[in-house]
């Protein structure tokens, strides 16, 4: 079989970082993992996660925030500013929403609050890996706007706008309907990896949104706010 491409539709086995310290929760995360047919690596402080992660080629790191060495934050900020893309899982202490938030912003895809059951560790576990094997086109229109995602910036004519990555796939998934009505958790969804959604989430598309439009300068107004529903494009 050596040399042999792989059948559509085969899997491929899912390389999977945890960065963790403590060894009961690691190794609990772990085994959640393999049962589910992925290479499971760990790192035990945030150094060691920060240097493994750079190493890149994951399908998705777990990462847990109260970490030695570095904080969970500050190793998510530096895988992203690095430019990779790979789905992260934050551990964050239970119901702290300023953790999430911030999770959140530093470039983190989802999060479940310790301690944690392993119906809902598996279901985002699940949302995420799928997620990474969703592949995004390499431009698409949105409204005034070309985004050109491996350049990670949208056009119009000569102006340049830098987006993030979740900036595109907001931008992608208000698109994909335009003129339609998209609502925060279909966003949350789309852009974020996430299913099952609550309030507190909801605000975090409504910060991101934000600051999507204030970077697009003269074309925010293409993105419009429809109260108490979501945000639609201008077609
Ligand atoms: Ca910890």
């Amino acid at each position: 079989m050596k040399g042999m491409a792989r059948p559509p539709g085969a899997e491929r086995i899912r390389r999977v970082l945890i960065v963790e310290d403590e060894p009961s929760i690691r190794r609990g995360l772990a085994d959640v993992l393999r049962y589910r047919g992925c290479q499971v690596e760990v790192a035990a402080d945030g150094a060691e996660g920060l240097r493994r992660g750079l190493e890149g080629h994951w399908d998705l790191i777990v990462l847990d925030i109260m970490l030695p060495e570095v904080n969970g934050f500050l190793v998510c900020e530096r895988l992203r500013a690095a430019g990779l893309r790979m789905p992260v899982l934050m551990l964050t202490a239970k119901d702290d929403e300023d953790d999430i938030v911030r999770g959140f912003e530093v470039g983190a895809n989802d999060y479940v609050t310790k301690p944690f059951g392993v119906r809902e560790l598996r279901a985002r576990l699940d949302a995420l890996l799928q997620r990474a094997s969703v592949q995004t086109p390499s431009t698409f229109q949105a409204g005034t706007l070309q985004v050109h995602v491996a350049h990670a910036e949208a056009r119009a004519g000569d102006e340049r706008y830098p987006l993030t990555e979740r900036e595109m796939l907001i931008l992608r998934a208000l698109a994909e309907e335009p003129g339609r009505i998209v609502g925060r958790s279909a966003l949350l969804r789309d852009a974020w990896g996430m299913n099952n959604v609550d309030q507190l989430e909801t605000r975090t598309v409504d910060v991101h949104i934000a600051k999507l439009r204030k970077k697009l300068g003269r074309h925010s107004e293409m993105i419009v706010t429809v109260r108490g529903q979501g945000y639609r494009l201008c077609p």
